[in-house]
């Protein structure tokens, strides 16, 4: 399609910028604009049409199927829309006097409350604005924690091969060194080699489970036990928590602290690098440390805390206060039974997919998956010449969203699908009818698969050069 500064026209114009209700007021010369700004020109109508257009390329959860496993892409309810757009929250000024945002406040308060039910954890945070971004935080805490007790040759973060790739990336920002160790045969942690791994210098593991290969790990406790003994902390991975909430908790299996996505579980639209929120839970010892400003309950009312010891803040002010609105709205409104039966649906639709799937591709482990589950292609590649890339692109002409491809890395041709707990039995039947037939269709013609898809305003993009050189501006010399 075109860009909107190849729609535009000279001289075509619509809504007028309102007459100013304050006196004009000059800028300094060495202010003023040299040339003119060169802003695209369209009528009403054709800016209307762009817009439309553009909203088209896009495909969201409202449009079908969208199995993009580890991201939780399920479907939000619109109430919670309205919440988070209610004046009074949504209109708030961040500096505003405690005694005006008492609301707002016991938001905060209350979804900590809530979520650190939920996850048997002390205290919480929502500053931080995304999940990698409450990993840093919570690594922090770490650090912190180890420093305050003068125990600072505690350099090594644990983390097991199937982890999530922004888990040993945040250690590493943190200034730890990463400790790899492999999966064993049923995809959970070998714990021969976390014996071996632990030590002196062990400031933590960090864990995700069920992992990304949507395996609930049945020696969870035996591994955060070996790692306190070492002296070490566990640091969970909480980014979809739609897999156990209600139904199992963090602070139970002996982690010390964990973030959550709110915006994957908790019903805040995410995908388009929107707002998000990282939450960051940590149990007693570590609550000193906690980013403030912090709210607390007292006989007064909500206020804002800062402890002496406080990391101090890691985005400003109170992170995405909005994502919050919708987190505790969709909290309270499911209950605790509610999210119990999320969680429930969340596993019982992934297990049901995946026997859908089973007899016509290898999945990457045996028996039963929490809430996602991979595909190995690595034999129909073998035997076909298809790839996991060709039967994802090929799903996009079917008219739904591909799994995601080549993730975990310990899985070499690993489509990885999150059907997640808002789809009907009627659409995992569909979508299962769909991929298997393209899973057949691999060694009946398996060039239609090579060149899909065919249907999208964009192939197959260079991904590399995409992320490394983005065109993100438009160049008027070259026109
Ligand atoms: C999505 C995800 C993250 C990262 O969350 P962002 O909000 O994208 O930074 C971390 N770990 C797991 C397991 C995830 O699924």
């Amino acid at each position: 399609m075109k860009l909107i500064f190849e729609r535009s026209m000279e001289g075509h114009q619509c809504s007028l910028v309102p007459r100013s209700d304050v006196p004009a007021a000059s800028l300094p010369e060495k202010q003023m604009r040299r040339s003119t700004l060169r802003l695209p020109e369209l009528s009403e109508t054709e800016l209307s049409r762009h817009y439309t257009e553009l909203s088209k390329q896009a495909y969201g959860v409202n449009d079908g199927f969208y199995p993009l496993g580890s991201c939780t892409m399920k479907y939000n309810p619109a109430v919670n829309e309205e919440a988070a757009r209610l004046k009074g929250f949504a209109a708030l000024h961040p500096l505003q006097p405690e005694s005006t945002v008492q609301g707002a406040m016991e938001v905060l308060y209350r979804a900590e409350q809530i979520l650190c039910q939920v996850t048997a954890m002390d205290e919480m945070t929502f500053q931080p604005a995304a999940g990698a971004h409450g990993e840093f935080t919570g690594l922090l805490l770490i650090k912190a924690y180890h420093e305050a007790r003068k125990d600072s040759a505690r350099r090594k973060i644990i983390v097991p091969d199937s982890a999530h790739g922004t888990n040993p990336a945040s250690a590493a920002m943190c200034g730890f060194t990463v400790v790899n160790i492999p999966s064993n045969a049923q995809g959970g942690v070998d714990i021969d080699a976390l014996r071996a791994a632990v030590g002196e210098d062990t400031a933590g593991l960090m864990l995700t489970n069920p992992n990304t290969l949507g395996i609930f790990d049945p020696n969870i406790l035996e591994i955060t036990k070996i790692v306190h003994e070492a002296g070490g902390l566990c640091y969970y991975d909480g980014a979809n928590l739609n897999a156990i909430m209600g139904n199992a908790r963090p602070g139970d299996m002996g982690f010390d602290v964990i973030h959550l996505n709110l915006h994957k579980t908790f019903s805040t639209p995410h995908g388009g690098g929107g707002p998000g929120s990282g939450a960051v839970g940590v149990k007693k010892q570590l609550a000193p440390y906690l980013p403030a400003p912090h709210v607390m309950k007292t006989e007064k009312g909500f206020t804002f805390e800062r402890a002496a010891q406080s990391l101090g803040q890691v985005k400003a002010f109170y992170g995405n206060f909005l994502v919050v609105v919708r987190a505790l709205c969709y909290m309270l409104m499911l209950g605790g039974d509610g999210m119990q039966e999320a969680s429930e649906n969340a596993v019982l639709n992934a297990n049901y997919l995946r026997m859908l799937l089973a007899p016509n591709c290898k999945v990457a482990t045996d028996g039963l998956c929490m809430h996602e589950f991979v595909l190995d292609l690595g034999e129909i590649k073998k035997e076909t010449g298809v790839s996991a890339m060709d039967v994802a692109k090929a799903m996009l002409d079917e008219g739904m969203h591909a799994p995601t491809m080549y993730f975990p890395l310990i899985v070499h041709e690993a489509l990885m699908f999150e059907p997640t707990e808002t789809e009907s039995k009627q659409t995992l039947d569909e979508a299962a009818q769909t991929v298997n037939a393209l899973l057949q269709a691999a060694f009946t013609d398996p060039e239609r698969l090579h060149n899909a898809p065919s249907r999208t305003p964009i192939g197959r993009p260079d991904d590399v050069q995409a992320a490394r050189k983005p065109v993100l501006r438009y160049s008027f010399e070259n026109q």
